[in-house]
């Protein structure tokens, strides 16, 4: 086996035998509706992949079973030699693979990690499922070979991870890159967190939807063809937004430049403070905007500081629809023998 170059931080870890190239790993992808699978080589190739309805109120105990029954059946062989396996779960996680929380699961508290390991047999990391995807674009999609990067995922919520100085960034709780979180504007309106103002306040679909709302009431007539769209105002949604916008309604396409302007806000903080090379950026509401990403970027090159703006390259998130499988994968790899 080659010798690997030490980074010279960490000497304990530079000094083990590199994790076995031909292994693979599992991804799942854990979500409050469908579970996913991959069997994931080392390169990001899938190998074999597998789906079936979460079905979270049968409770912890029950999800654990069905994890393991698929990873030994529906998986097929190389589910059953895979090294080890990683779970993307949307939720606070701690250090040691205990989920928190996750309103999507309604789980409290759930020691997933260790109960996983103990059922399958394998090394398990339970992850933040956008940490995850972090990690996977870092080293399989838009972010690789980056030494400094920042990933911010606007759906419903906002979410990210962190890549610094060639490390992801775990933090003293086990909560470093949740960007959506961060104050844009004090005072201002109020989160699904303790905060006021955070950024996901502004540009999480749900918060683009109440925008939408709040303006439809403000100026009914203005707001004639997004509630044409959703039956009814109280039925608005970002995605509503997005189609009307789409069509040229001036009050939709109103929401998103604001829209674009907050994130542009966001993201300016969030180069200057981490000095990223790449912001990659993704989920649901960029998805269902394509306009937004270069508007976004140009601002966000315009505003930051200098040095920082000349060097930043803000890119759309490669790994699409099997990002939390691919990337739940490759943080597996770092529980392999020798995995870094
Ligand atoms: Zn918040």
């Amino acid at each position: 086996m080659p010798a690997r170059r030490s980074t010279g931080r960490d000497p304990l870890r530079s000094a083990r035998p590199a994790a076995d190239p031909r292994a693979t790993t599992v991804g799942v992808d854990l979500g409050g509706t469908k579970i996913a699978y991959a069997v994931v080589a080392a390169d990001g190739r899938v190998i074999a992949t597998h789906r079936h309805p979460t079905r979270a109120e049968r409770g912890a105990d029950a999800i654990v079973a069905d994890l393991t029954r698929c990873l030994r059946e529906c998986l097929g062989p190389r589910g059953r030699s895979a090294g080890a396996i990683g779970v993307g779960i949307a939720g606070q996680i701690d250090a040691r693979g205990v989920v928190v929380s996750s309103p999507n699961l309604g789980w409290r508290a759930v020691p997933l990690e260790f109960l996983l390991a103990a059922s399958a047999g394998l090394p398990v990391t339970v992850t933040n499922d956008l940490r995850a995807i972090t990690y996977g674009e870092w080293k399989l999609g838009a972010g690789r070979g980056a030494r400094d990067l920042v990933c911010v995922f606007v759906g419903t919520g906002v979410g990210g991870g962190i890549v610094a100085d060639g490390r992801l960034r775990y933090g003293a709780t086990n909560t470093a890159g949740e960007i959506g979180h961060t104050t844009l504007i004090a005072g201002g309106r109020r989160c699904h967190c303790p905060n006021r103002g955070c950024l996901e306040a502004y540009v999480g679909g749900w918060a683009i939807a109440e925008r939408a709302r709040e303006a439809v009431a403000a100026d009914p007539a203005r707001g004639r063809r997004l509630v044409r769209l959703a039956g009814r105002a109280e039925a608005i949604s970002a995605r509503t937004v997005a189609r009307a916008s789409a069509g040229g309604d001036p009050l939709a396409r109103e929401l998103v430049r604001t829209t674009g302007d907050y994130l542009a806000a966001g993201l300016v903080s969030v180069a200057n403070a981490f000095d990223p090379a790449r912001i990659v950026l993704g989920g649901g509401v960029l998805d269902g905007l394509p306009s937004l990403l270069p508007y976004v970027a140009r601002r966000v090159r315009g505003a930051a500081l200098g040095v920082v703006a000349r060097r930043l390259r803000i890119l759309p998130a490669a790994l699409g629809g099997r990002a939390g499988v691919l990337g739940s994968a490759a943080m597996a790899r770092l529980r392999l023998p020798g995995g870094i």
